[in-house]
């Protein structure tokens, strides 16, 4: 912990809240661990929140917003805030990534990575605060009708531990652009940079209760704040069990949700495909962030004509994958987040119902106690296995054969989850058909863009969720509409 807090001009974050523009412990005292992934070894603490804690944010939200000094800011006024948060993040770039892969364990040139994209969300929802206008409806003689686009008022945000920092920007960003007040409760697993994030946000001026973060468990803290009847919106990302429980309370509470849940997004290689740029591509699916990436592409669906061609390449790419010790600038691959999800995978990857075809390893000299996974590449999948079906999140890649455009469409389309796709192909005719043909919310032809894409509106169907965050498309989801009918004879 000692080296750690040496090698940044960030202070750890203590173990305390953020409701109402103070930090605050727990109301009840308690605190948790906060283990790394790299070692295994506690870092730093959090406050153990419960229910007291999320009923102080959610009061002290709904004061910022009614009323407070943060309902009195302009649109102009609240985007310069958070461009001058985004100018910050980029100030400490450096200790934030440092932060974040402590936390969380992902590569560190990764986290560099993040925390542009982090950035970005500031700045461009800072941009976008008071570009968002209503409209003039033509209507009856007599009558002025206008669409005004409001905030919600006080929005919850449950965030995942993958993309601490991104998720933070992704979720909050938007909200704050719109005018709501947010309570963000972040994952016990990584919450670090949120915190430091928001520590950042408080040093610069955003008026109290614009902000509030209650750290603390999922079932404990997460459930007060979904159940919560003082929020009027909720948007949550994680899995899909998860998502489900915060459907039934946003229901119970007669209010909107956003879900981003998980995915098995298919990558299709058709025979024609540049496989020079397709390559590196499919391997990073399982590289970025150790798989635990909600739109990874983990099902590659391979033409038979090109088959064994293709897997002999990933082979001979992946063979030389190996997880290791992240907070250095060569590493790519590093450890899983927790003990429970590293043999969450080692279980998926021992009872897999196809063909090993490839594995990495493990590197010498990994710390022994962090959550290392030698990565793995399955194959040729039946498309209805286990291993081609289920979300593993993790560095394991299941590879499908397939025989033409229809086939492809319906392999890629035969799961429970809707979120990316990528096609691999030069023809322009298929491109355009099997985009059109995808049931997710995201399409990529000659590329793949998990993570970042901030302009870009991305959200799944199905078991993948609902709704949209990034782009307009989320100032959208954090607002709702007034009509104002205006007789005036
Ligand atoms: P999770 O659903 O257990 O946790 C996500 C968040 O929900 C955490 O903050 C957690 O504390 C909270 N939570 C847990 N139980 C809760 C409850 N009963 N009420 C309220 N909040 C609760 O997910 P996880 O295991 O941490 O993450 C892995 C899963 O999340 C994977 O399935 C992955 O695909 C998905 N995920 C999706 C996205 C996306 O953008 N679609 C991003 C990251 C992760």
């Amino acid at each position: 912990m000692k080296d750690f807090v040496k090698m940044s001009n960030l202070s750890l974050p203590e173990p305390l809240n953020l409701i109402g523009g103070e930090w605050k412990p727990a109301a009840s005292g308690a605190e948790m661990d906060v283990i790394s992934p790299i070692d295994g070894e506690v870092f730093a603490r959090i406050a153990d929140s419960d229910k007291a804690d999320i009923d102080a944010a959610v009061a002290a939200a709904r004061d910022a917003f009614e009323g407070g000094a943060w309902s009195e800011l302009t649109a102009a006024e609240r985007g310069r805030l958070m461009i001058r948060l985004s100018e910050r993040i980029l100030e400490n770039a450096e200790d934030l990534a440092q932060l974040e892969t402590r936390d969380n364990g992902k590569p560190i040139t990764q986290a560099r990575a993040d925390m542009k994209v982090t950035a970005r969300y500031f700045e461009y929802y800072g941009g976008a605060a008071d570009k968002v206008h209503g409209e003039v409806i033509p209507f009856q003689r007599g009558y002025n009708v206008e669409m005004h686009r409001e905030p919600h008022g006080v929005t919850g945000h449950i965030i995942p531990w993958n993309y601490p920092a991104q998720m933070f920007g992704r979720s909050v960003a938007p909200a704050l652009a719109m005018g709501n007040a947010t309570v963000l409760k972040p994952a016990e697993d990584a919450c670090m940079t949120a915190l430091a994030i928001a520590r950042m946000a408080c040093d610069l001026g955003f008026p109290p209760g614009a902000i509030n973060i209650v750290t603390g468990r999922g079932e404990v803290a997460g459930q007060a704040l979904a159940d919560h009847p003082g929020i009027d919106f909720i948007s949550f990302t994680g899995s899909p069990e998860v998502g489900q429980i915060i459907q039934q309370s946003a229901a119970r509470n007669f209010i909107g949700c956003t879900l981003e849940l998980g995915g098995k997004s298919p990558q299709i290689v058709f025979d024609d495909a540049d496989l020079g740029a397709a390559l590196p591509v499919l391997v990073n699916a399982v590289i970025q962030n150790g798989g635990q990436t909600c739109s990874a592409g983990t099902r590659v669906l391979i033409q038979r004509g090109i088959f064994d061609e293709v897997c002999g390449l990933l082979k001979a790419q992946f063979e030389g994958v190996s997880a290791e010790a992240s907070d250095h600038d060569d590493a790519k691959l590093g450890p899983l987040i927790s003990a429970k999800q590293k043999s969450r995978v080692e279980t998926y990857i021992d009872e897999a119902d196809a063909p090993l075809m490839a594995r990495g390893r493990i590197k010498d000299g990994a710390p022994e106690n962090g959550f290392y996974v030698a990565p793995a590449i399955f194959g040729p999948c039946d498309p209805k296995s286990k291993i081609a079906q289920e979300e593993v999140f993790g560095p394991v890649l299941s590879i499908i054969p397939f025989d033409d455009e229809k086939d492809a469409i319906s392999i890629a389309n035969g799961t429970e989850y809707g979120l990316v796709a990528a096609i691999w192909t030069r023809d322009g005719g298929r491109q355009q058909r099997v985009a059109k043909a995808m049931r997710c919310g995201q399409v990529f032809i000659n590329g793949y863009g998990a993570g970042g894409g901030v302009e870009l509106p991305f959200g799944g169907v199905r078991k993948s969720g609902h709704g949209r965050e990034k782009g307009f498309a989320a100032l959208h989801e954090f607002s709702t509409i007034k009509t104002i009918v205006n007789n005036h004879g």
